[in-house]
């Protein structure tokens, strides 16, 4: 019996399956017929389907191979390029896509047609190959991961840690990592400006977001002296004052708000606390009710964003500033009216009528019971009656009606 080797690394259809092997050996048994077996030495045929080669290892005889000699193929030689065809050029195809894989499509992919993120081991075909994340509907494809926010970017986004070029960040967490002080930068100072102001500019329909350092940057502080704020340029700590509230509010709708110590994002600063915060920077006062409107006049332009959180907060927003102003324009007739019984009664007639007004300035909820804090206006100049020796005259007033007295602005 004739053993051999047959080789078929010339051969163009790819011996990958055992019929591809015996379509192969149909095609040129019979021109072997006739050949003579010399071991070590190969017999060559050619045919359509390419070159085939019989490797002779041994042979018994020095007979010419005939039609019923007996022959054992001890080994194919494939060509190993051929195993692992490209599916796109036909070029050997060591890679695979995973995600043709897994939709169970031809996956292999040669290191031309594969595409790769950078330092990533997952191949895929152009098909697959996930788009630059940086906002919705980016046509680029996504060559590397950012290695803040581990998000898939484009070139266009590519951007290099200052002293170690390999390592890439997208434009945003590389501003906001390497991003310099700008008002440091003016005085010829190099300072990191990790904060970045907060400011909404509804000319550009983003928030400001220049780099600031610690020094330069202000906190406007909705929520509260010990909680972090929001970050102001100079620039806009000086706009606070003159600008247009929706300007205010839309920045405080779009600043993350600090999270509490029960590890939650602490809510909007409600009505009350907005307005004694603008009390604070705007260079007139503003009503409940101008604030109020201005929440109201955001609408077209907070739902044309179509962001969720954003759109929830300024619903809560909307709810929760209106109701608060319903139960105000309630509320203070009746805390008025009570304020000047009161005084009638205990101290005579001519104290009802010296109360003039009253504001409330505050509320907030005890044991589920909203409480007030009123700002009443007198005509007096010695208030002191009206609250009596250790506040005995006020304090009934003061529980009976759960509220808290001011008179005119705090003063005694
Ligand atoms: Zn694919
Ligand atoms: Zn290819
Ligand atoms: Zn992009
Ligand atoms: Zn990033
Ligand atoms: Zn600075
Ligand atoms: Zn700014």
């Amino acid at each position: 019996m004739i053993e051999a080797i047959l080789d078929l690394r010339e051969w163009r259809e790819t011996a990958a399956s055992p019929s591809a092997i015996g379509r192969a050996w149909a095609a040129i048994q019979s021109s072997l017929v006739g050949q003579l077996p010399v071991a070590a030495e190969a017999l060559e045929v050619r045919a359509e389907g390419g070159i085939a080669r019989l490797w002779i290892v041994s042979t018994p005889s020095h007979e010419p191979i005939a039609d019923d000699t007996p022959l054992l193929l001890l080994d194919v030689v494939r060509n190993p390029r051929l195993m692992y065809v490209c599916r796109d050029c036909g070029e050997y195809g060591p890679l695979r896509c995973q995600k043709c894989e897994d939709e169970e499509q031809p996956a292999r992919l040669c290191s031309k047609c594969a595409k790769t993120i950078l330092d990533e081991l997952t191949a895929y075909c152009s098909r697959h190959l996930p788009l630059c994340e940086c906002r919705e509907g980016c046509p680029e494809k996504a060559n590397f991961r950012c290695r803040k926010c581990r998000r898939l970017f484009g070139t266009h986004q590519q951007k290099a840690h200052p002293r170690d070029p390999e390592t890439s960040y997208c434009a945003n967490c590389h501003w906001v990592l390497f991003g310099r002080c700008q008002p440091c930068a003016e005085l010829r100072k190099q300072r990191l400006g990790r904060s970045k102001c907060g400011f909404f500019r509804r000319d550009t329909g983003e928030r400001c977001a220049l780099p600031l350092c610690w020094e330069h940057s202000q906190q406007w502080r909705a929520w509260g002296q010990d909680n972090r704020g929001i970050p102001l340029c100079p620039e806009h700590v000086k706009a606070l004052a003159t600008v247009d509230l929706e300007s205010i509010l839309l920045s405080l709708l779009t600043t993350k708000p600090p999270i509490s110590d029960r590890g939650r994002p602490m809510p909007l600063p409600n009505l009350f606390r907005v307005r004694k915060l603008l009390k604070t920077c705007r260079s007139r006062p503003e009503s409940f009710r101008t604030i109020l409107e201005a929440v109201q006049r955001l609408e077209p332009d907070i739902e044309s964003r179509g962001r969720e959180r954003l759109s929830r907060d300024y619903r809560y927003m909307r709810e929760s500033y209106g109701e608060a102003l319903a139960d105000l324009a309630q509320k203070e007739p009746m805390f008025l009216e009570q304020i000047r019984d009161y005084y009638a009664r205990e101290l005579g007639s001519g104290y009802g009528s010296a109360i003039l007004g009253a504001e409330v300035i505050e509320r907030w909820k005890e044991k589920g019971q909203w409480r007030y804090r009123v700002d009443v206006r007198t005509s007096l100049t010695n208030r002191g009656h009206l609250i009596g020796p250790g506040g005995q005259r006020i304090k009934p007033l003061q529980e009976k009606y759960g509220i808290r007295i001011d008179f005119d602005g705090g003063q005694r």
